[in-house]
């Protein structure tokens, strides 16, 4: 994982408890390992199988969670709109353990500042 100090932003996790998962809200691949999809699963207390036939898809040669339209937006499978909370947080992939550090938004993050009210620009 990148260091996040060397990025141009903070984050403050605690704003995860009011904006209502918006990182979760985006659309987009949410890439995932075999540990992940294990992991997941066994939190969900799912069949391997059974948790990958319902929310695990192959795009571009990789495996990725699935997504599903509602109210027009495209949201993770794996978040829940009525709590809205992921379901598998305690073993959520690492592409989300690491959201905003990714690479992507080193030098342009300012999209982050419109979406997510936990990202700050540095002082
Ligand atoms: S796995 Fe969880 S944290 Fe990651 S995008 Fe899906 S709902 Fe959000």
């Amino acid at each position: 994982m990148s260091d996040p100090s060397d990025f141009p932003f903070t984050f403050n996790s605690a704003a995860c408890q009011e904006c209502g998962g918006a990182c979760c809200r985006w659309g987009g691949y949410v890439w995932v390992t075999e540990e992940d999809i294990l992991a997941m699963a066994v939190w969900m207390k799912m069949d391997l199988e059974a948790f990958a036939d319902e929310y695990i898809r192959a795009s571009y040669g990789r495996m990725s969670l699935q997504e599903r339209l509602r109210e027009g937006e495209y949201h993770c499978c794996l978040f829940d709109p009525y709590t809205k909370r992921c379901l598998v947080y305690q073993a959520r992939p690492e592409q989300c353990r690491t959201f905003p550090f990714w690479e992507k938004y080193r030098g342009n993050y300012r999209v982050l500042l419109e979406i997510c009210p936990g990202v700050a620009e540095k002082e």
